[in-house]
């Protein structure tokens, strides 16, 4: 068929977009399609740390999602030197390590409770982090080689002379690194556009189009009744990978995707207050080179509603003038929300759907979509294309 493509991707966030170039580098040729704008969901709403902390208290019933995040880790730093090189543009990129901070009274946290054990920090301890649980954690974290030591308040604050008198010491994570994820896509796509591939906007995929004799995707049909037929097709919808009754009823795990709302401070700060990511709990202050600092997040559930609330911006104040007191002179230039792809018990899930053959799935990335999308992209190419990858695929198969 003239123009058909080997590969149609539904959604241009991260996780697509990074298929996509990675599925481009394969010899695929490729089409992405996404609703509405290129990666304007919770991929430009996100902050872009890339973190990899092994999880002190996690469930060893459940796979382990640092591999994952440690091999994406060193494919970022991979891939910001090629698509710089490729493209010009810089993903933002930079080492700058990482605090997690010991406080005697942290700033509250509101979540709801059945968010609270997946998103606890790698302390896995609902308090600020104990000098019991500090030093298990730094050993888990020097044997899955993830550079951890703890420093007293002294060195605390000679790395961050702004912090708040309260703080007590903090892990210092000193690999732990960033991009600026709206700067990641947009090298993405200009990485994707050159090899001649492109991306539709304002496409809405409605359903698939399947052939019942082959079980077999051969396309996909769009809200205004296009037919656009691929060789196969990806799922990478983020927070809405879980609205498609025809991938549900093959995986019911994908009911549980569900939209996690995420809120941010975003000032501008000269001279800068910060120069690492610091972070307490589920709180955390992004850093950027130009005096920029994020402060995030919320987590709340509100359905696909992206308002700021004066709730969220309250909560998020009293995080940040606890911990850098400077910023209590100083008002946020911006205020955003995004939408975090949340999943309930395993995920991300990334493989092929069961009993739908050509039809993939890299979905349910929750809070670390941007640091897993280069793994993601790697691991389901793999798969695509049937060749072995570093990653075992096993833990995040749909089935
Ligand atoms: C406040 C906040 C802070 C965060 N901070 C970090 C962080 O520091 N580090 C980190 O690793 N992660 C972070 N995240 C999480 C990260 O942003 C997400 O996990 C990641 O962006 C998910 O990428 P995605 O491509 O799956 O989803 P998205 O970026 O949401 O992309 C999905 C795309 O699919 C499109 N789509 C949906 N339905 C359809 C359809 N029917 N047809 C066509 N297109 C469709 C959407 O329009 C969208 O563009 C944060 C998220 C938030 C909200």
């Amino acid at each position: 068929m003239p123009n058909q493509k080997d590969l149609l991707i539904v959604g241009s966030g991260a996780i697509g977009l990074s298929l996509a170039d990675e599925c481009l580098r394969a010899g695929l040729s490729v089409l992405v399609i996404d609703k509405s704008g290129i990666a304007q969901e919770s991929s430009w709403a996100g902050a872009g740390m890339l973190t990899c902390r092994p999880r002190l208290k996690r469930d060893t019933s459940k796979p382990d999602y640092y591999d994952l995040a440690l091999r994406s880790v060193r494919l970022h730093a991979e891939w910001a030197a090629r698509l710089k090189e490729e493209t010009g543009v810089d993903t933002g990129y930079r080492v700058c390590g990482a605090l997690e901070l010991s406080r005697a009274q942290p700033a509250p946290t509101a979540m709801p409770p059945e968010l609270a054990e997946e998103e606890t920090s790698g302390g896995g301890d609902k308090s600020t982090i104990s000098k019991d649980s500090t030093a298990e954690w730094i050993a888990l974290c020097s044997a899955r080689g993830v550079p951890a030591r703890w420093i007293d308040a002294h060195e605390t604050r000679r790395l961050e002379p702004n912090l708040a008198p309260d703080v007590l010491g903090a892990i210092h994570f000193s690999n732990e690194a960033q991009i600026r994820n709206p700067w990641f896509t947009r090298a993405l796509e200009t990485s994707i556009r050159k090899r001649g591939s492109e991306v539709r906007t304002n496409t809405s995929v409605a359903d698939f189009i399947f052939d019942t004799v082959t079980q077999s995707v051969q396309g996909v049909v769009t809200t205004s009744g296009e037919a656009i037929r691929a060789g196969r097709v990806a799922i990478c919808s983020g927070a809405w990978a879980g609205q498609f009754a025809f991938v549900t009823d093959r995986v019911p795990a994908l009911k549980k995707v569900a939209p996690v709302r995420g809120q941010l401070l975003c000032y501008e700060t000269r001279p800068k207050l910060a120069t690492r990511l610091i972070c307490e709990r589920n709180h955390y202050f992004v850093p950027r080179e130009d005096g920029v600092l994020l402060v995030g997040a919320t987590h709340e559930k509100a359905g696909f509603d992206k308002s700021i609330t004066v709730e969220g911006t309250a909560e998020l104040e009293r995080f940040a003038h606890s911990i850098l007191p400077a910023l209590k002179t100083i008002k946020p230039i911006k205020t955003w929300a995004g939408l975090r792809p949340g999943m309930k018990g395993r995920h991300p899930l990334i493989g092929p759907i069961p009993g739908a053959k050509n039809l993939f799935i890299s979905a349910g990335h929750y809070r670390n979509g941007l640091t897993l999308a280069p793994a993601s992209a790697e691991l389901l190419t793999g798969i695509i294309m049937d060749r072995p990858s570093l990653i075992s695929p096993e833990p995040w198969l749909p089935e």
